[in-house]
Formats: C-alpha cells, structure tokens, sequence
C-alpha cells in the first residue's frame, strides 16, 4: 500500500475508534502526515503496521483518588497514567493537575512525548498522567493528602526502570516532594522513581529551569544558525508558570526584552520589560493571581483575556502556558505584529490552522516536542545522577542542557532539509523522532 493511503487510513481508523478524544485526534493529524517522506523510503514499516501499533498506548491506568479537604468533607478525583511506549527506554513525562485533565489530553501529550523524549537523544520512552484535580486555592495541607492519596495508587505502576513521572501543569517541587514522600512510605527510598525532585532531595540542579532556558535555547540556535541574536528583540511570553519564569529569564540574560506574561484570566505588558523577581515572587512564593503584578508595578498594564490578542511589536514570540493557545486568527495577529519566530515552550499551543499560518508568513516555527524537550532531557539527566548517587553542577547541567538543544535543533533542520522542505523544523521533529523508536520497535518484535 502507498504510505500516504496507509496514513489516511490510520487516521480514519483512529477517529472512528475514539470520536471524542478530540486533542489526541489533533496531535495524530498533526503529525502522521509528515512523516510520508519517510514511510516512502522505508516500506517495511507500512508493511508491518507500525501506526496502528504506534499510536495506542501500551497500557493505560485509571484510577479513583478520594481525599479529604480541610472541612473533614471526602472529595473525588480520576487519577490516569498513559503508558504509552517503552521501545527506548522506561516511560518519561510528567503529571498535569487541572480540571480539563482527560484521556484524550493526556493521550495526545503522551504521544508527544515519545517522540520528543526520542529527540533527546536519551533512553526514555513516552508516558504521561495526572488528575482533574485543581490545585488552585487549596491549602498546602489539602495538595498533601491528594498527592498521597494519589501515590498509593500509582505506586503499583511506576518505578525507575519502568516509568517515572515528573511535573507538568499544576505538578511543582511542592507536589513531587509529597508524591515522593509517599511513595517512599510505600515501597522504598528510590530517588529515581521521580524527577523534577527539589534538589536537598536528590533533585539535580537547573531542572527547574530547564524547560524555559531550553526553549530559549532552541531559538539562539536558529538564530545562530541565521546570523542573528537575541540581541535587542522583542519578545512575547505566556503563561506565568515554571516553563514561562523560566524562559523570560534567559531571553533577559541573553540580551532580548520578554514584555509579556500571562495566566488564565488576563495578562501583563510590561513594555520595559517584564520584572521578573517580582514575578517570580508573586508566582513561587505568594502563589497570587497576575493582577498583584500591576500594584506593584504600576507603569506596566494588565487586560483580561489571551496575550495574543496584543497589538504590539515583536521579534518572537514564545507560547509557555498551555495547548491550542494560538488560533488561526491570533497567529495572523503574531504575523501582523512582526514575529518571525514562533517557538513552543508549551505542548501544542498552536492549533493546526495556526501552524498553517506561520508557514504561509515564513515563520520560522519550532513545535513544542522540539522546542521544550530541554525539561524531559534534564529529568533524565537527574535520573542518570540518583543512578550514580552523585549531583553535577549547576553549570555542568546547563552546558549539557545547551548542547542538546544545539542538537535538537540540527537534527531538526537536517531531517527536514533531508525528508521535506528547508526550516520545517516540525517535519523534521516529527521524522527524526519518529525513525529512532520505529526501529527499536522493529527490532525487538512489534511489542
Ligand atoms: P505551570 O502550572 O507552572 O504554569 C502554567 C501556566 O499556564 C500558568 O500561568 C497558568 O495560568 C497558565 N495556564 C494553564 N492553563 C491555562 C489555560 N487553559 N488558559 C490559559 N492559561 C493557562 O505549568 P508549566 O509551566 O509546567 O507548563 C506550561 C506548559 O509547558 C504546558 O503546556 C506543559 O505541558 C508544558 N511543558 C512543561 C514542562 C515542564 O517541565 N514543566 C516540560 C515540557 C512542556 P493559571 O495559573 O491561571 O492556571
């Protein structure tokens, strides 16, 4: 069979079989077809239905998880692990804590990130989980007795050489440590069965801020790559969490201006640039909502509703809260404002349309299991550390850190240079992710 007719017959496949699971259905569209260049050289794995068997999850846990909030009242939530490919290694990615947490979302983010954990170039296979619990407004107290309650189940399922989570959405130190302390209680002291651990607990140092300097990273590569810097360009940030904090940072270091922020409800231009202790102190310490910011700093402005309703000039812009952020209509705005790089530091934040729009304008465009692979590497370099019993320096962490990056980002444009068209960093992503699991896959026999 062509592999472009077996592509369209997967996808069709897969939309009759789960109809509802509308943001897996989205990253399988995103991707299969990207990867025909490459099926059309390599017919075995057509031959053996590799898509079928690729993209259903090896196993998948549902759990109930009852706690107790500070009332004496037994509260409810569905706890989930996607297991869902171990070809190159034990299961890798984090957990989500937030109410719009489904199958579908956390198929669709584990299907990332086997490919994206494949980019790395580390041995990790591809998993993901989480809750729709909302840690907003709980006490400290309440995210414990979840995070325990949690833990006793998923316990059964994870360990170092088989999954280990790490944080993602609403999932910080604060959560790990509880998750760990329980698990600890449960079976054994086993540093390896968590990333994302804080570091007086065998948490490595710069994985905090691994996902947003990585994604900054990426970008000064291309830049690089075109004869550019960071130098003196505007760039627009989501989000207000650890990935976002964290990439404003490093634009701010390597000479750019991050003027935006953002969280759920609003956000803030800071045309001087956006003060990051103050937001560091409104987000880790006070955990307060982004309208504190503007008490405090009066000359910046906050509005209701996207950042990317924004009509402001810009170089970059660096999505780092959530997916399909950008429409197509917000990417025509990205355009319009004048940005020219478009790099996920979030998990498909930009719908299909969107994504179609920066290609039309040029847009140089770096997909999120490229552009925020820097967190995932940086869990596997801690687990690499607790297997040694040893912590690298916070220099050496981020030397590493960069030089993946620079390899992602090559690996990137010479697949895509190779297989599809020059800088599409996406299809080159999707195939160069895609190969290395394919064909462990083959090799150990399909399973
Ligand atoms: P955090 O929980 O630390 O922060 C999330 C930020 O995004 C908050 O500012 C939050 O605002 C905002 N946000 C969340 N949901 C929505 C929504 N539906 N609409 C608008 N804003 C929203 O999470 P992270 O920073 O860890 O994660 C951000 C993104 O990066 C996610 O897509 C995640 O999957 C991805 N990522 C994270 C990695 C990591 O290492 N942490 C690794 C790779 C990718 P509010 O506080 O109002 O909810």
């Amino acid at each position: 069979m062509e592999a472009k007719q077996y592509v369209a017959e997967i996808q069709k496949y897969l939309e009759e079989k789960d109809p509802n699971q509308s943001e897996f259905l989205q990253a399988v569209e995103e991707f299969l077809p990207t990867i025909v260049p490459f099926l059309e050289e390599h017919p075995e794995y057509v031959e053996n239905n590799i898509l079928g068997i690729i993209t259903e999850p090896e196993r998948m846990i549902q759990f109930r998880v009852p706690w107790q909030d500070d009332a004496g009242k037994w509260q409810v939530n569905r706890g989930y692990r996607v297991q869902f490919n171990s070809a190159i290694g034990p299961y890798k990615g984090g957990l989500r804590f937030h109410p719009s947490v489904n199958l579908s979302i956390l198929k669709f983010l584990g299907f990332e990130q086997i490919f994206k954990n494949s980019l790395t170039g580390l041995p990790i296979g591809g998993g993901k989980g989480g809750s729709d619990f909302d840690p907003k407004g709980k006490s400290d107290a309440e995210i414990m007795r979840f995070c325990q309650s949690f833990m006793t189940e998923l316990s059964k399922h994870i360990g170092p050489n088989l999954d280990v989570p790490a944080g993602d959405i609403g999932v910080g130190g604060r959560e790990i440590g509880y998750l760990f302390g329980q698990y600890k209680r449960l079976r054994e002291y086993d540093a390896g069965v968590l990333t994302g651990k804080p570091v007086n607990f065998n948490g490595s140092l710069g994985r905090t801020e691994a996902t947003g300097y990585g994604a900054v990273y990426f970008v000064k590569h291309l830049l690089q790559d075109k004869g550019d810097s960071f130098e003196g360009k505007k760039v627009l940030v989501s989000g207000s969490g650890n990935v976002a904090i964290y990439a404003i940072e490093k634009v701010h270091q390597l000479g750019g201006t991050a003027i935006t922020c953002s969280d759920s409800n609003g956000y803030i231009y800071d045309k001087a640039g956006i003060d990051l202790a103050l937001l560091k102190e409104l987000k880790e310490v006070r955990r307060a909502r982004l309208t504190e910011y503007v008490k405090e700093r009066p000359e910046a402005e906050y509005y209701e509703g996207s950042v990317w309703d924004l009509e402001k000039a810009a170089d970059i812009a660096l999505p780092c809260a959530t997916q399909n952020e950008i429409d197509e209509v917000k990417a025509q705005r990205l355009a319009a404002n004048g940005v020219k790089i478009v790099a996920e530091g979030a998990n498909m934040p930009s719908t299909m349309a969107a994504v179609k729009v920066y290609h039309e304008k040029g847009i140089y465009y770096g997909p999120g299991k490229a552009a925020n692979a820097g967190g995932v590497a940086v869990s596997a370099l801690e687990m690499s550390q607790n297997s040694q019993r040893l912590s690298w320096t916070k220099e050496e962490v981020d030397q590493r850190l960069d030089e993946i990056m620079l390899n992602i980002y090559e690996t990137c444009r010479d697949t895509a240079e190779k297989y599809a068209e020059k800088d599409n960093f996406a299809a080159g992503a999707n195939i160069a992710g895609f190969e290395k699991v394919a064909k462990a896959m083959l090799a150990q026999g399909l399973v």
